[in-house]
């Protein structure tokens, strides 16, 4: 029987694989969620597929997991920085919608994207705008101690009351790594001092403000992050998670003011998990309007959101990672394959932990023994889902595995990667045409079929309409009617 192998995960706090132990009965993770003024693009997702991983190790290792991801739905400026306008302030201006329209709007299209990659749902999904009054005695009790100044554009927290401030990012003594990215504050001491209240400009009155002692105003950006986890997983925690891109600001300064909030001499949290950029490149994908690629672009243009999943999937975490349509074809073509090698072993055995997986397996069967024993430490191993894939394809290659063995690696290997290996079907993987392959005169065929048949059902001719989706079917257009009308695609 295969032992367990001891977790080792990648310690952006001092830069270093390490030993994971949970500390308590109940592992908290805290993952930075989205802003939600805006569709969020494929780039966005890899942080949550990520943690998605991440969850589906430590079911495998039978650890219970609290997981909690943020909904900012105020407080984050424009560009990161600390004064000026709200993203979604913003966003509701161009839209001409009220920000919490917007707010909700955005949460949805992130939880339909999510749904459709298969991230198993956190347990809490608390919103910034619900938790302010607790954000507004959080910065009290950091002006109590002493850790901050106030300026007329707001509450600041003094870094230079820090001493360890800037460990995470690496950063000297006088913040200079980031400096250069900071927007200039009038009155700030220092450049590395940030918000943890903003004052509204005398001239221009928020949409979304609150009273404080600092005035009326919003929370600054990353008081949200330390309030909300605090509130839900408690004061110390095992596992801060997000893209690399918070690593060199968003969360040193969650580390600063957590820490000095705190003030008990320990860690905030233990573990700080980064993902790396995905580059989405020069070859965007058509459709959103100037912005980055969007999930519903790649189902739109006939890529499955589980061969996005396997694409991401096939890079370690922490590598950089290239997006561009030919690879996520790559990836649908592999999924394409081990689904078909897959269905003749279905039903596969429900599997969910290593414990589960060995219980199963019959004495007598070295190999699927062995590859069940490598899918472990690939995930043990700072969570290598390339090997896991590797061993995945190893597993239906081997001549010498019984069927029985094959069916629970399989799907041990998937309850680790999450693309539905048991279920998915190898029609949902053809490649479907995009309607911008169509030329012009089929494009205007297939409109005036659709619009004659909308015609037809109008008029109750049942018989006109159903021949019309005869012959729309021919042409390999699938028509779906909804509330607001008939929707066509191309299979
Ligand atoms: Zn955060």
């Amino acid at each position: 029987m295969p032992t367990n192998h001891q977790l080792r995960l990648y310690n952006s706090l001092g830069r270093r694989m390490e030993d994971f132990t949970p500390s308590g009965a109940v592992t908290g993770i805290y993952s930075c969620g989205p802003t939600v003024y805006a569709f969020p693009h494929l780039g966005n997702m890899r942080p949550y597929v990520f943690a998605d991983t991440l969850r589906r190790a430590f079911r495998w290792r039978g650890v219970e997991v609290r997981h909690v991801v943020n909904i900012t739905d105020v407080g984050h400026a424009v560009a990161d920085s600390d004064t000026g306008e709200d993203k979604l302030e913003v966003a509701a201006a161009r839209e001409r919608r009220s920000v919490l329209d917007i707010a909700e709007f955005y949460t949805s299209a992130f939880f339909v994207d999510m749904a459709a990659l298969n991230v198993m749902p956190a347990d809490e999904y608390p919103r910034a705008s619900g938790y302010v009054p607790e954000m507004i005695e959080f910065a009290a009790e950091l002006e109590a101690k002493g850790f901050t100044y106030q300026l007329p554009s707001g509450l600041y927290f003094d870094t230079a009351k820090d001493p360890g401030y800037g460990e995470l990012a690496q950063m000297n003594a006088e913040g200079q790594l980031e400096a250069a990215r900071l927007e200039h504050v009038e009155g700030r001491r220092r450049k590395t001092d940030f918000a943890l209240w903003r004052a509204e400009d005398p001239g221009q009155r928020r949409v979304l403000r609150w009273d404080s002692p600092w005035g009326w105003g919003a929370p600054g950006w990353h008081l949200e992050c330390s309030v909300m986890s605090m509130a839900l997983l408690g004061q110390h925690f095992d596992i801060h998670t997000g893209g690399i891109d918070h690593r060199e600001l968003h969360h040193v300064n969650e580390i600063a003011q957590s820490q000095a909030y705190l003030a008990d001499g320990r860690p905030w949290v233990r573990y700080w998990l980064h993902t790396e950029f995905l580059q989405l490149g020069e070859q965007k994908m058509a459709k959103s309007a100037g912005g980055a690629p969007r999930l519903a672009d790649l189902t739109e243009a006939g890529y499955h959101p589980m061969a996005y999943r396997l694409f991401l999937l096939g890079s370690h975490y922490r590598s950089q990672l290239d997006f561009t349509p030919a690879a996520v074809e790559a990836a649908q073509a592999t999924l394409r394959r081990l689904v078909a090698r897959i269905q003749p072993l279905r039903p596969l055995p429900p599997v969910e932990t290593l414990a589960a997986a060995q219980a199963m397996l019959a004495a007598g069967d070295p190999v699927a023994a062995r590859l069940l024993d490598s899918i472990d430490a690939a995930i043990a191993a700072d969570l290598s889902t390339p090997k896991i894939l590797a061993t995945l394809q190893d597993a239906l290659r081997d001549p010498d595995i019984t069927p029985g063995g094959q069916r629970i690696v399989v799907a041990a290997a998937d309850a680790l990667l999450g693309l539905s290996l048991a279920t998915l079907e190898s029609a949902d993987l053809e490649h479907r045409r995009a309607p911008s392959e169509l030329s012009d005169e089929e494009l205007h065929a297939i409109e005036q079929l659709v619009a004659d048949r909308t015609q037809a059902r109008k008029e109750r001719d049942w018989p006109r309409a159903d021949q019309i989706r005869a012959e729309l079917d021919e042409l390999g257009v699938e028509v779906t009617d909804t509330p607001t009308g008939p929707v066509w695609q191309l299979r």
